[in-house]
């Protein structure tokens, strides 16, 4: 035990370094994102996550969004906590059966214009968990979706990069402001 303690001293922690980030490119990415949200809605964007039978790999990296690290709040980006305060739900998959009927609810429960992402592979077509009987499929079985994030997991980046295409969409909801 004394050994353990004396070497803990000296040794360099087993936690990994902090990736270097090129934080002018993403606090330029996310301000666009919220400027872009600005002029479609005149207001912030209001994100509701939904885990529809995802590993949580996917749920890791959104709500790496939200920490002191990314802190895209800063920029107009949230994440809610009711579908009915939603513009964007974030649905990472694959649907499972258990959750099918509470993605369609909340879906439903959404206010106009309902923007979907898919996000991560799974979401797309099921990933490494399509076939199983467990599993419906993919998020544009259950609900229509505006956009899909490839990955596994996406990384945060990918993830405003690819909100920031949603909201560029000319095709997309109604401004109301
Ligand atoms: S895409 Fe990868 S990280 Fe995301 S739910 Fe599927 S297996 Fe997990």
């Amino acid at each position: 035990m004394r050994k353990l303690l004396f070497q803990s001293l000296f040794r360099r922690p087993f936690t990994e370094q902090v990736p270097s980030l090129d934080n002018a490119a993403v606090t330029e990415l996310a301000a666009a994102v919220g400027n872009a949200a600005r002029r479609r809605l005149g207001r912030s964007l209001s994100i509701r996550e939904v885990d529809a039978g995802s590993c949580n790999g996917c749920e890791l990296e959104i709500h790496a969004l939200n920490n002191a690290y990314y802190d895209v709040e800063r920029f107009g980006l949230r994440y809610v906590a009711s579908p009915r305060h939603a513009d964007v739900l974030m649905v990472t998959g694959p649907v499972t059966r258990n959750m099918r009927d509470a993605l369609e609810r909340t879906y439903h429960a959404t206010p106009n214009p309902i923007w979907v992402v898919a996000i991560g592979d799974c979401a797309r077509d099921g990933g490494c968990f399509a076939g199983s009987h467990a599993v419906v499929g993919a998020v544009s079985e259950v609900i229509p979706i505006d956009r899909h994030i490839p990955g596994c997991p996406p990384t945060p980046t990918a993830m405003l990069q690819g909100l920031l295409a949603l909201l560029e969409r000319a095709d997309i909801g109604a401004v109301t402001s």
